[in-house]
């Protein structure tokens, strides 16, 4: 037997990681400015600790593109390079100085927001450029060192004269990346990824208007100067403790993030741990409309302030992706896939504690203020209903706080709303029957004579809600949700006393054969029932079942396509104690009889807005008939 070790040949290594390394050739920019803040914030640190003895100053990072030699300049005030450190760092590739740093100041720096990790960071830039120069004086007493590659693997490296500490990188930008020699480019990559980092980055300058001097003429223009263009917010709301910030801030910083968003958050979750993983973030809830799949990937995924993505799937639990806000961790793997990180232990922690404090939030907003929680829960809604039917550890919690309104806008809890029906609504197994309508104006017939009774009727509206309703009737016992017109409510809920028929058995059967000659059997199912008399003769309804499962088909979930396929059943409820009824018992002549049956059956269509088109129009004229 023989062994061996693979050999890698460099020159193979440089191909592979401008192809390969970063699908997007953008992020060179954002891994060199993540360099040149980790070498100025190695210096804050040494200068803190007294291992530096220079001025730290005030230091920024300039981003300069010189277009016509074809050139981008990132220029750093930080730690720098010595000739020795520049072979060490940056012609080992895939060591990285960063982890050394913080591996060698473990206890001191594991705080102070360094970035690097991979040690491959700086060769991105060499996905967009031919020729790479490094200018680099150290903060120690040595002098310049100034390095250059074409991107084959030999470099030179040589001394330079360069005085002032900290490290100039060059890029000769190549043919086929000349995109990034426009200004606009540039500048709307450091918006996307630099915005937040902590050292402030110039990249050109700006003009601003003075105040007028004292005595100065109206008409005299206001005097301008030329200032250093600023582009990111070294210290964004998320990296402050909550106590630090009011309302205002919370509301300027999600200006801040989402600039052209007019409308205000409803409120926000302030996220800080440190362990057993690291976090910070702000989280907002939004006002949120009706359609789910508009309002995702808002939340901002950074790592020590740098931004990662907007695509925070697997590590933020799905119902919560309908927030915005921002999410810094550090330890977030993130050069991995997306399903092993669904499967990763840390990130299952942040997941849950996101649910967590999420669920907390909600619960003292609605504690403290319920009032207000109830103006703001139809805006909410979506999301606690979501995230109630995803995760049960939330709905555990949400179950305290949950809200179910009345079609009169009186917000119940669970609890509350089964201790108020308890006396009242019940069914002949001594279920509770909750009763809810989907739709006040299309329900209304049903709606009003639930009330008229003396029911409690939710309005349950969300685009979900059938399948809340399937998960709380699992969940909890001796409950069962019907919707107004899923069926007859005398059918549904029982009375201390039965209502007498005022039909024989046989009158019944043969009322049975003449309706059922005029009423198209295969939509409707004829029930005769005894009723009060001033209960609607002829009522149509459909199984709740049936609707629900057709529901929840539409809205997702539930394999089988077999309820979408049915055809629409209804039942037809016959009130036989109602004079009307009576009346089409006696009626002599068939055609008469027959032309009863119709209009009440169409009456009953149209209070469910099931008679359109040629029937509707029919039974307008049919109408305008019978009452001329
Ligand atoms: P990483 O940042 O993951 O450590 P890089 O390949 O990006 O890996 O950089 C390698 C090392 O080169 C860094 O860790 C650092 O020591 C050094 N380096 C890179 N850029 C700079 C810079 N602008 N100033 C000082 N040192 C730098």
């Amino acid at each position: 037997m023989a062994t061996g070790s693979i050999n890698v040949s460099v020159e193979n290594i440089f191909p592979l990681i401008k192809k390969f390394l970063y699908s997007d050739h953008e992020i060179f920019l954002r891994e060199l400015i993540s360099n040149a803040t980790d070498a100025t914030l190695k210096l804050k640190h040494l200068t803190n600790i007294g291992e530096a003895k220079v001025e730290y100053g005030n230091p920024r990072i300039e981003v300069k593109v010189d277009k016509e030699n074809k050139r981008l300049h990132i220029i750093d005030q930080g730690i720098g390079m010595t000739a020795e450190e520049v072979e060490k760092y940056i012609n080992q590739v895939a060591f990285s100085g960063a982890e050394e740093f913080l591996e060698k100041y473990k206890d001191s720096a594991k705080d102070s927001g360094i970035i690097g990790h991979f040690g491959l960071g700086f060769y991105s830039a060499f996905m967009v450029a031919e020729k790479v120069e490094i200018i680099t004086k150290s903060f120690k007493d040595e002098p310049a060192a100034h390095w250059t590659c074409d991107g084959s693997p030999t470099y030179t490296i040589e001394a330079h004269d360069k005085t002032e500490r900290g490290t100039e990188i060059i890029l000769h930008i190549g043919e086929e990346d000349t995109e990034f020699l426009e200004e606009n480019r540039i500048s709307e990559l450091l918006v996307k990824y630099n915005k937040f980092m902590p050292v402030p980055i110039k990249f050109g300058t700006k003009t601003e208007t003075l105040p007028k001097p004292e005595g100065a003429k109206e008409e005299d223009p206001a005097p301008t100067e030329e200032v250093d263009n600023i582009i990111n917010n070294p210290s964004p709301a998320w990296t402050k403790q909550p106590s630090e910030l009011q309302d205002e801030d919370y509301k300027g910083f999600y200006r801040e993030l989402y600039p052209m968003q007019f409308e205000e958050p409803l409120f926000n979750i302030h996220l800080n741990v440190d362990y057993p993983f690291n976090l910070t973030g702000i989280l907002y809830f939004p006002k949120l409309g009706q359609d789910m799949s508009m309002q995702k990937d808002r939340i901002q995924l950074y790592q020590n302030q740098v931004f990662v993505t907007d695509n925070v799937e697997g590590i933020v639990p799905e119902f919560l992706t309908m927030l915005r806000g921002v999410i810094d961790s550090p330890d977030i793997p993130l050069n991995v896939s997306r399903s092993y990180l669904q499967a990763d232990g840390a990130v299952k922690k942040i997941s849950s504690y996101i649910t967590r404090k999420v669920a907390d939030k909600l619960n003292s907003l609605f504690k403290n203020d319920r009032e207000d929680f109830e103006k703001k829960w139809n805006d909410i809604k979506v999301v606690i209903e979501y995230g109630m039917l995803s995760e049960d550890k939330f709905f555990e919690k949400a179950d305290k706080f949950a809200l179910y309104p009345t079609v009169d806008d009186t917000f119940f809890t669970f609890e509350e709303l089964q201790e108020k029906i308890k006396e009242n609504q019940t069914d002949k197994d001594n279920k509770l029957v909750i009763l809810y309508a989907s739709d006040k104006d299309e329900q209304h017939a049903y709606i009003s004579a639930a009330k008229d009774k003396g029911y409690e009727v939710l309005l349950l509206d969300s685009p979900i809600v059938s399948h809340l309703i399937q998960k709380l009737e699992t969940s909890k016992e001796n409950i069962t949700f019907v919707r107004v017109d899923g069926d007859h409510i005398d059918n549904l809920i029982k009375k201390d006393e039965e209502t007498i028929s005022k039909l024989s058995d046989e009158e019944k059967d043969a009322l049975k054969v003449d309706l059922e000659k005029v009423i198209p059997a295969d939509k409707y199912t004829v029930q005769l029932e005894a009723m009060d008399s001033n209960a609607s003769p002829f009522m149509i309804t459909q199984p709740e079942f049936m609707r629900r499962m057709k529901e929840m088909q539409q809205t997702g979930g539930g394999g089988m396509n077999m309820f979408g396929n049915m055809p629409e059943m209804y039942n037809l409820i016959v009130n036989t104690n109602h004079e009307l009824i009576g009346e089409i018992k006696d009626t002599k002549t068939d055609k008469k009889k027959e032309r009863l049956i119709k209009q009440s059956l169409d009456l009953a269509r149209l209070s469910q807005n099931l008679l359109k088109g040629e029937e509707l129009t029919e039974f307008i004229k049919r109408s305008f008939d019978m009452i001329k």
